[in-house]
């Protein structure tokens, strides 16, 4: 069967349900099939504690979780598994890099740079480091339209900025930063790139090595794999040096009373009984997306953005914030109706079956910086439907009439 005429919204149960027109994929896409299939088999056929027994199940469970980190490891493009830490999710892989390499490698009189447009999960951990060690936190400011102006990225970052945080793709405008080319001016620096992986992991193929990234971090959920599973990619030379994030089961080789030796990489940052049956869940996730094609998927969601950015052109009083390129938003619209609160433009939306999100999105200072309290965000994946999109601007349209 050609991507063509295959009907992808069969392999989603939940979509097959038609209970909602579903675009807040941003916030976390729906999970096929396959990905259901994968983590209620480990529970049903596999379940026993990996990493401790040597016993057939437990091996199996093991050999489960380790394949999940192969397939990671692909998925992204890093050197080896020992550079790929399974987490909860985005937020808890850039806390570790924070509170195990930021707090370590960081002191008073050092700065840090971060963009406006980091969703909170990529602006909360490094203030922590700013407070805890005196160094001092920049911010690398967007245009209007979302881009980010390189030049002005490189006078920010000077030969004290020992590390620059950035969001792969902006959660609110949708726009895909320039990582590269950041990277490589913070390494000019000799500081280290973190990059926030949570938004463009779904939407496109990712190669840390040629983003020159030396951390990276998403989550399973946004991907179509299951919640409470992500990934910290983070090179092997920093890794080694870092100390333990968390302490306790698991991540240890040896214990006395007085200390302990670490496990090597990458147990070391993973204490305690692991989530397997997410690992397997989200080593479905990815191969159905190489099954379907980062090709595929971007036409698709390309489409219907497309589609759904037109319309609403010609809705007046509709403001839609970053750029006016169907490209350059990953899928995400976010929007305001003059006079109309977001809440209220997200009410009449669920009135008509439609979910999206409204609110600050996570991201209070670009907010701030575009000079707003919140907006609405529709988010499409490639499931979504040029039908879904034509319903979206029909009561996108309605909403100033409807509240009267
Ligand atoms: N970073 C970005 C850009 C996001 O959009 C999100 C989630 O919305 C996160 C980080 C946090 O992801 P999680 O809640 O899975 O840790």
């Amino acid at each position: 069967m050609t991507n063509n005429s295959y009907d992808y919204r069969q392999d989603f149960p939940l979509l097959m349900q038609d209970r909602t027109i579903y675009i807040d994929n941003a916030a976390t896409s729906q999970r096929p099939q396959s990905v259901i299939d994968a983590e209620m088999d480990f529970y049903r056929n596999h379940n026993a504690n990996p990493l401790r027994g040597s016993y057939p199940l437990s091996v199996e469970a093991t050999d489960i979780y380790e394949n999940a980190r192969v397939t990671v490891k692909n998925f992204i493009n890093a050197s080896s598994t020992e550079e790929i830490i399974f987490t909860r999710n985005t937020t808890e892989g850039l806390n570790l890099v924070a509170y195990s390499y930021g707090l370590t490698n960081i002191s008073a009189g050092d700065e840090i740079v971060v963009s406006i447009m980091e969703h909170h999960s990529n602006l909360l951990p490094w203030q922590m480091v700013s407070r805890q060690t005196g160094a001092a936190l920049k911010f690398i400011e967007c245009e209007q339209d979302g881009s980010v102006d390189l030049d002005k990225v490189a006078a920010l970052i000077t030969d004290k900025t020992k590390l620059v945080a950035m969001t792969h793709v902006s959660n609110v405008l949708g726009r895909e930063n320039p990582i590269a080319e950041v990277a490589a001016l913070a390494h000019a620096k000799g500081a280290v790139m973190v990059v926030d992986g949570a938004q463009s992991t779904p939407h496109m193929a990712i190669d840390v090595r040629a983003l020159g990234a030396d951390f990276f971090a998403f989550s399973g959920h946004k991907l179509m794999g299951p919640m409470g599973i992500g990934v910290l990619y983070g090179r092997r030379e920093l890794l080694d040096k870092m100390p333990p994030f968390l302490s306790g089961g698991e991540m240890i080789d040896s214990v006395t009373r007085d200390g302990a030796k670490f496990a090597e990489l990458p147990h070391k940052f993973e204490a305690g009984t692991v989530n397997a049956a997410g690992a397997a869940g989200l080593d479905a996730a990815i191969k159905y997306i190489q099954s379907v094609g980062f090709d595929y998927m971007q036409e698709r969601e390309l489409a219907v953005t497309r589609r759904a950015l037109e319309g609403m052109k010609n809705i007046p009083h509709v403001h839609i914030f970053g750029s006016d390129r169907a490209e350059e938003h990953t899928g995400i619209i976010t929007f305001a109706i003059d006079n109309v609160h977001p809440h209220d433009v997200s009410e009449v939306l669920i009135a008509d079956g439609i979910a999206v999100r409204a609110g600050h999105h996570c991201a209070q200072p670009l907010l701030a910086y575009l000079g707003v309290n919140s907006t609405t965000r529709a988010s499409f994946m490639f499931y979504n439907t040029e039908e879904e999109a034509d319903a979206f601007v029909k009561s996108v349209a309605s909403v100033r009439e409807r509240m009267g």
